[in-house]
Order: structure tokens, then C-alpha cells, then sequence
């Protein structure tokens, strides 16, 4: 059907300046590659629940470079990414620890509130812990490379521009849909299945 709304999409695959510039993408697009955080999982981290946020981010800056190590190693097929094994603490999970952290006194962005939202406290955005969603679709209308773009629209934004044309998917949140990250991931799964080039988190300003 999208091959019909938008034939610039079909076109764009086959277009070499678009290939070279973002070959990657279109690699993952296509499950030729593992997307970043597949590989993410697959690069193990020692850390503890115990360990301070400062020796944290020094082990990120670390695994940092072996994480684009790792992507080079598997894009130029010199490892197998099917044969990785998964380690029991990875590089996303020392994210995920991290961002945890982060939100126990927001400074996610540059509001830098300071609130801890694991305790229920809001800040400037009005975001919890968990993510609330307005809607979700297959967009057609964004550039031709994204198309069918898996568009979700988060609630909850860290600006209030007078000329927001998004107002309603961005700051109304009673209009939204609280979704743990399993509804989230099921959520992806759908527009995926339904051919979907990509996961488009947008809102509002789609950081918290
Ligand atoms: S993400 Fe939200 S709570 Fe956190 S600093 Fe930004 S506006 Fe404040």
C-alpha cells in the first residue's frame, strides 16, 4: 500500500547517494545488520548496584570504544553476530543503570529539575517512570528514507513553544496512554510487523 502512497520511498532504496550516506541504515532496515542495541547486549559490563554513578560512566566511556569495536568487527563480518554469546551484565544494561540514576534526581535535560520521578515527583515535563504514549502509526508523510516511518508520539515535553503545532500529542497528558516497556515493545513489534522502516519516538521533544 505505501508502495503505491509514496513510490519516492520504493525509489530512495535503489538510490546509490542515499545507500552510501546511510548504509547502515538501510542495512538494519533490511535485517542485514543488528541494530545498535542488539549489539549493545552482546558486550559485557562488570559493574554492581553498589558502584558510584562516577565510576559508572568511567566504565561507559570505556566500553564506549569497544562497543564501536565490536559494530565494526560484525558489519565487516569478521565476528558472527549470531554467534555472540549474551553475558549476564552488558553495555545496555550499565545504560539503563545509569539512566535509573539519572532520574532519581532529573537531569535528563537541560531543565535539570532535580526530582526524584521514581518517587512520583514531577518535573518541568510532567513525565513519570513509565512512558505515556498519545498514538502510534504508520506515518507516510515524513522523508522518503523513513517511510513507513513506526511513529510513536510520547506525551510530556521539555519545551512549551508558543507555536507548538503538536500541543495535543505533546502536552495534554490525560489524552495519553500510560505503557510499561513491555506494551512498549509490543507496541514496536506491531509497527514492525506491519513493515515498518524504524521506530520514530517523537512527541514533543521525546527525551524524558
Ligand atoms: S526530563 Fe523532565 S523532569 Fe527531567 S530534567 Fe527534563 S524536564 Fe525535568
Amino acid at each position: 500500500m505505501w508502495r503505491l502512497l509514496r513510490p519516492d520511498a520504493e525509489a530512495v532504496l535503489h538510490d546509490k547517494k542515499a545507500r552510501k550516506s546511510l548504509g547502515r541504515y538501510f542495512d538494519v532496515m533490511q535485517n542485514a545488520k543488528p541494530a545498535k542495541f542488539q549489539l549493545a547486549k552482546k558486550l559485557p559490563a562488570e559493574f554492581s548496584e553498589t558502584d558510584s554513578t562516577e565510576k559508572l560512566w568511567k566504565l561507559h566511556d570505556e566500553l564506549t570504544g569497544a562497543y564501536y569495536e565490536l559494530e565494526k568487527q560484525v558489519d565487516s563480518r569478521l565476528k558472527l553476530f549470531s554467534e555472540l554469546e549474551t553475558p549476564r551484565k552488558s553495555f545496555l544494561d550499565l545504560k539503563i543503570e545509569i539512566a535509573r540514576r539519572i532520574m532519581e534526581n532529573c537531569h535528563l535535560c537541560a531543565r535539570r529539575c532535580g526530582v526524584n520521578r521514581w518517587k512520583g515527583e514531577l518535573g518541568f515535563c510532567g513525565c513519570g517512570v513509565q512512558i505515556t504514549v498519545s498514538s502510534f502509526f504508520a506515518h507516510m508523510g515524513e522523508e522518503p528514507e523513513l517511510v513507513p516511518s513506526g511513529t510513536i508520539f510520547t506525551l510530556g515535553c521539555t519545551m512549551r513553544c508558543l507555536h507548538c503545532q503538536n500541543w495535543t500529542i505533546s502536552q495534554w497528558m490525560e489524552a495519553g496512554e500510560l505503557h510499561t516497556p513491555k506494551q512498549l515493545a509490543r507496541v514496536i513489534e506491531r509497527l514492525r510487523s506491519e513493515g515498518c522502516r524504524n521506530v520514530n519516538l517523537v512527541g514533543g521533544e521525546p527525551t524524558p
